[in-house]
């Protein structure tokens, strides 16, 4: 029987990479990449190889199980769903919403499923322990986002295949394909960077693939970020580097951001974070210089004590520059419905510590609990 192919995109992370199937009598024969896709252009990564070995993985999980006296049974679709439901309902009814709790994982970000149908099942279930792998991703950034452009999901991120210089902390693009950035092919998007004359710095704690290629590597001490931004935003105050240019009129607050960063000279900070000052200035000073630019902080700049800050710190630093909502900078993504951010804008409150976990009072954000209270929270009563 001849094959046929079909065209995807694989769905094991937001890099949302086309894939070519090939199909015969029903069963898939091969995954690839889809030269014809216009974002990712015939590239996958080593994950989506992996694709046909998953699709026929005879242990991948095909009927509802229940455990039983004997372990795991399977059962039908019909007795599941009904069973779930009873349960849960039993238990509302008897402990409240709260006695309910719901995590999602990372893959539901990039599932349609999940996306239209989780969000209506959360509020039926009522309750407001809520987690998700936000809490040790990105949520930082979203509330950063949220306080400095009224919302969670207005992320700026690098213009990749404009830019002229590109400032990555805590990020490893080259194995993730950017994550937020979502950038199929980094690796030939960063050839492309350089082709046309333009630099990748890298700053991590970690030799990571990506500082491995770029044309400076600066080792930080983990959790210092902020002070490494906060130096650089003194250098850029302190030698009169400061171009706003068109953001003028959209900025508030650079009086009170000067005088608050004069805390942070190089000098103060280079023990702490382990690169010397004369290094931090030539980081501000190159950024200032570039034709464009964009600095892109990821989860290494988030999941830390000073991760809201950090994160704030990269678009004080993109916007100081001027580079921020310009090509070659960090642009706003355009979302293919609807409009980014919708929660906080027009409000003006940020989404944050609306209610806090039983055991230890930590504060929601976007509606949810950090998940490093999942545990604690199943354990304790009430
Ligand atoms: S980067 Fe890899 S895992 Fe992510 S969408 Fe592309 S092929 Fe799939």
């Amino acid at each position: 029987m001849a094959s046929s192919f079909v065209h995807r995109t694989c769905s094991l992370c937001e890099a949302h990479c086309g894939v070519s199937v090939e199909v015969e009598a029903g069963r898939v024969r091969s995954v690839r990449g889809d030269p014809d896709d216009p974002f990712s252009r015939g590239y996958i990564c080593p994950k989506a190889h992996g694709l046909l070995a998953l699709q026929d993985d005879p242990d991948r999980l095909r009927r509802p199980l229940r455990r039983g006296p004997r372990g795991f049974e399977e059962i039908g679709w019909e007795e599941a769903f009904e069973l779930a439901a009873r349960r849960l309902r039993e238990i509302r009814e008897a402990h409240g919403p709260e006695a309910l709790g719901a995590y999602a994982g990372n893959p539901n970000a990039h599932d349609i499923g999940s996306i239209l149908y989780l969000p209506a099942l959360l509020r039926g279930l009522g309750t407001r322990r809520r987690f998700s792998a936000s809490s040790v991703d990105q949520l930082p950034k979203m509330l950063a986002c949220a306080a400095m452009f009224g919302g969670g999901l207005s992320v700026p991120i690098p213009d990749i295949d404009r830019t002229d210089h590109l400032l990555v902390l805590g990020a490893n693009p080259l194995a993730s394909n950017g994550s937020l950035m979502t950038a199929p092919d980094f690796p030939g998007r960063l050839r492309r960077l350089r082709e046309r004359g333009g630099k990748l710095v890298v700053v991590d704690p970690r030799r990571s693939e990506t500082a491995r290629i770029a044309d400076e590597h600066h080792f930080l001490r983990p959790g210092t970020d902020a002070m490494l931004l906060f130096a650089m935003v003194q250098v850029l105050f302190e030698e009169g580097l400061v171009r706003l240019g068109r953001l003028e009129a959209l900025v508030h607050g650079t009086e009170l951001l000067q005088t608050l960063a004069k805390d942070f000279p190089p000098e103060a900070v280079a023990i702490a974070t382990g690169i010397d000052a004369a290094t931090i200035r030539h980081l501000a000073r190159e950024l200032a210089a570039a034709p464009s630019a964009a600095v892109y902080g990821r989860i290494g700049t988030c999941t830390q004590e000073f991760g809201t800050l950090a994160s704030w710190l990269v678009d004080v630093l993109n916007t100081l520059t001027g580079n921020l909502d310009r090509p070659g900078g960090a642009m706003f993504p355009r979302p293919a419905t609807g409009r980014a951010g919708d929660e906080a804008v027009g409000s003006g409150r940020i989404p944050h510590a609306r209610w806090r976990s039983n055991v230890r009072g930590l504060p929601e954000a976007f509606g949810e609990l950090p998940v490093a209270a999942l545990a604690e929270e199943i354990d304790s009563a009430g």
